[in-house]
């Protein structure tokens, strides 16, 4: 059945059309397939009311209930799998495979969360005899929210999954680019009992909707996953009405390949996961730092990987790597290319934008970049990997703490002491040593330095969207 975009707003339970809308484009051919509304300024006053109104029926409801509409809604998008892949490829482009596995990934978000807010305690002090001090964790109230193109439904269901477990109500403006992957979590947590307004869906201008919502008194929070030059913007926004912000932010990860590793199977291992939605991950591992003894091993053996990935649309079953979100990521992925290309570095594979209709970008591999090619330091944020030689564990771990950024951080070792050199050493949110899985919906996410300010998932999460009271009670 042929796919069309037609994403609304949802405020106070209802599905609204708008009079201007955007056009969504589907990125392997670049034909518009659809629209998306666009809210005004009266849209956004109506979804402020209404998560005023959702938040006092909201919080008020048990733990336990709130968990049952959760985990349902959770089990209604896992039914509802095949439509939602569908949707996200075409707006997207990532390789149906992994929509599926993103749509998964969503739903253990939501399941996570359902089973953490009926553990939500707080802690009785041990107090003189006649008074009791308690300590609740609250609701923090309305949310205000925000999330981008390169996970189009699990990057929303986190924010979603934590704001409602822990009784809060939100308003999420996802992204215009990729919208119906959100559009299908409302529906299900409609469809599952969840009272008008505690969700609400808007989109449109950005810049628009933040600077409307962020200071109303009704936000009592900010969420926010995407670059760090905006993270810092709604940062900025958020202190000056003095609200919490939670910041998923941009990262670079570096990746260790330490001496006593297996310079064939890391290669293999660290090419297949670099052009997971086509690099476009906050997580994807970027900096390759190599030990000179292993170097030309793992250099081959990446780059054959990385030859051997076949590019394609992401609705064809054998296609492993889509086309990129849109044209911005290819402009910017071809400066930085050409960059360390005229600063004497050595393009392996790739390099450039493939020919014919789609943002498709070869999968490259760049080695011997010289410190002050751009792309050592700007996120590439596409299939873009740079390999460097080091000699030493102590000068990998300078080298990959060198960037402002901290979020994710890999290794590959057998040493013990290498290990522990890692733990101690590294700078980042997330370090996996012999995996590049950064995350799961258990463990929690987030960077340090400028990749973000707090934690999503695991027992963490949660806390984000409470508040604590301290309630003294003399009995006598
Ligand atoms: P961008 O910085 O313009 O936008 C990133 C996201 O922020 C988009 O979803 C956009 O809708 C939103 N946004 C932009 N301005 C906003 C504002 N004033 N208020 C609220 N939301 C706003 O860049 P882009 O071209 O869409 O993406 C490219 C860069 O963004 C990448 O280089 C990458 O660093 C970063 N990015 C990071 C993630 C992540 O998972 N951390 C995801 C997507 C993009």
């Amino acid at each position: 059945m042929a796919h069309e975009t037609h994403a609304q707003l949802y405020i106070g339970g209802k599905w609204r059309a708008t009079s201007e809308t955007l056009a969504v484009i589907n990125p392997a051919n670049e034909e518009v397939i659809g629209k998306v509304a666009v809210a005004r300024e009266t849209d956004l006053a109506d979804a402020t009311d209404a998560a005023w109104q959702g938040f006092q029926a909201w919080s008020r409801t048990s733990p336990a209930a709130r968990a049952a509409i959760i985990l349902k809604a959770a089990q209604l998008l896992r039914e509802r799998l095949e439509d939602i892949a569908r949707s996200i490829t075409l707006e997207n482009g990532k390789p149906i495979s992994e929509a599926r596995s993103e749509v998964i990934r969503g739903c253990e978000f939501f399941e996570w969360d359902a089973g953490e807010c009926v553990r939500l305690y707080g802690r009785v002090i041990p107090s003189a005899p006649g008074i009791r001090y308690m300590v609740l964790h609250e609701p923090i109230g309305p949310v205000a929210a925000f999330s981008p193109w390169n996970f189009p439904m699990s990057q929303p269901a986190r924010k979603i999954g934590g704001a409602l477990a822990a009784g809060c109500s939100i308003i999420m403006k996802a992204s215009e680019e990729t919208p119906t992957g959100v559009v299908h979590i409302a529906r299900a947590l409609h469809d599952a009992g969840l009272p008008a307004g505690v969700l609400n869906l808007v989109f449109g201008h950005p810049a628009e909707i933040s600077e409307y919502l962020i200071p109303q008194d009704r936000i009592r929070m900010v969420a926010f996953t995407g670059s760090t030059a905006v993270g810092k913007h709604l940062t900025t926004l958020a202190s000056q009405v003095m609200k919490p912000a939670l910041m998923e932010l941009g990262g670079h990860a570096p990746v260790i390949v330490c001496e006593d590793a297996d310079p064939v199977a890391a290669g293999i291992a660290c090419a297949t996961r670099k052009y997971r939605n086509s690099g476009q991950v906050c997580t994807s591992p970027t900096r390759f730092f190599v030990h000179e003894a292993l170097y030309d091993r793992f250099t081959v053996a990446f780059q054959e990987k990385a030859q051997s990935i076949k590019v394609g649309d992401g609705l064809d079953a054998a296609t492993q790597m889509g086309p990129v979100a849109n044209d911005r990521r290819i402009a910017a992925l071809q400066e930085l290319v050409d960059d360390a290309r005229s600063k004497g570095a050595r393009v392996l594979c790739g390099g450039g934008r493939l020919v014919g209709k789609g943002y498709f970008f070869a999968p490259t591999a760049i080695a011997d970049l010289p410190d002050d090619a751009r792309a050592l330091s700007e996120e590439p944020f596409g299939p873009l990997a740079l390999i460097n030689p080091v000699s030493s564990v102590e000068q990998a771990v300078a080298k990959a703490n060198a960037l402002p950024f901290g979020l994710a951080a890999y290794a590959f070792t057998n040493s013990v002491a290498n290990v522990d050199r890692l733990i101690q050493g590294i700078e980042a949110g997330n370090l996996s040593i012999n995996t590049l899985e950064a995350s799961v919906a258990e463990t929690p996410f987030g960077g340090v330095k400028e990749s973000g300010l707090g934690r999503e998932g695991g027992a963490e999460g949660l806390h984000h969207y409470t508040v604590v009271k301290n309630v003294s009670l003399r009995i006598a």
